[in-house]
């Protein structure tokens, strides 16, 4: 199965990914993840992206698909895959429709998780995050577990650099501006499947479920 899971920053899509994939045996492609491991190592792609991260920018589209194009290459994504946070910009879906098209397959469902501005400011805030294995948490309604329980080690919790309010702000406009329109774009298609984000883990949780193709 193939999803594309499209939200503003801090709906709950990373949160929500990591059990659409555990369950399913699928793979989830984070494109702000891959960004951030290219910037804690350096690498040419993290020393462009950094800056347009850091102001809560777009990183350019012509870097964004030559990187999902590297990485949709690894056997890793063979049984299927959720894209978070990509695409996010027509051209993005444009290019990766033709990528699709390239290798004869499809996208099966793209999943919108709505939640308001209003609650993401609040769930931005608390976000934290584990530096060993990447889980996602939140101070209030998700807390980290105990350092000792991490799954590869010991938990090394932070806050992202660009998870400050005024930044998340900037986010959010750009979501509204760019992203927004994939909308209308995987409408046109039939794919999108609307997911009220408010509630706990598990009662969005269900809501995605009851979309999922039969198959799955
Ligand atoms: P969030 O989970 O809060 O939505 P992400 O981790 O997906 O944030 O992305 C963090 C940052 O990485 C974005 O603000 C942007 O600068 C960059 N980024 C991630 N994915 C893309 C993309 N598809 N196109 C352009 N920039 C991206
Ligand atoms: P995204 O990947 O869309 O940026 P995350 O999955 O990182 O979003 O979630 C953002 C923050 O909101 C995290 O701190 C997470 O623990 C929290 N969160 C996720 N889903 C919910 C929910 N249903 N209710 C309250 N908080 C949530």
């Amino acid at each position: 199965m193939k999803f594309v899971f499209i939200g503003p920053p801090g709906a709950g899509k990373g949160t929500q990914a990591e059990r659409i994939c555990a369950e399913n045996n699928i793979k989830q492609l984070s494109t702000g993840d891959i960004l951030r491991h290219n910037v804690k190592i350096g690498s040419e792609l993290g020393k462009v992206a950094k800056e347009y991260m850091t102001s809560g920018r777009l990183v350019p589209d012509n870097l964004i698909i030559d990187m999902i194009k590297e990485e949709l290459n690894s056997p890793l994504y063979s049984n299927g895959f959720l894209l978070d946070g990509f695409p996010r910009t027509i051209p993005q879906a444009q290019a990766f429709d033709e990528l699709l098209q390239k290798f004869n397959t499809k996208i099966d469902l793209v999943l919108l998780l709505d939640v308001s501005d209003e609650e993401i400011i609040t769930r931005i805030s608390g976000r934290r995050i584990c530096k060993t294995c990447n889980r996602v948490f939140h101070v209030v309604f998700n807390p980290p577990p105990d350092p000792k329980e991490c799954d590869k080690g010991i938990c090394d919790i932070y806050q992202r650099d660009d998870d400050k309010e005024e930044t998340v702000r900037h986010r959010l406009e750009v979501y509204h501006n760019q992203t927004k329109p994939l909308v209308e774009y995987y409408s046109s298609q039939s794919l999108v499947a609307h997911i009220d984000g408010i509630g706990s883990l598990d009662e969005v949780y269900d809501r995605i479920k009851s979309h999922f193709p039969s198959k799955v």
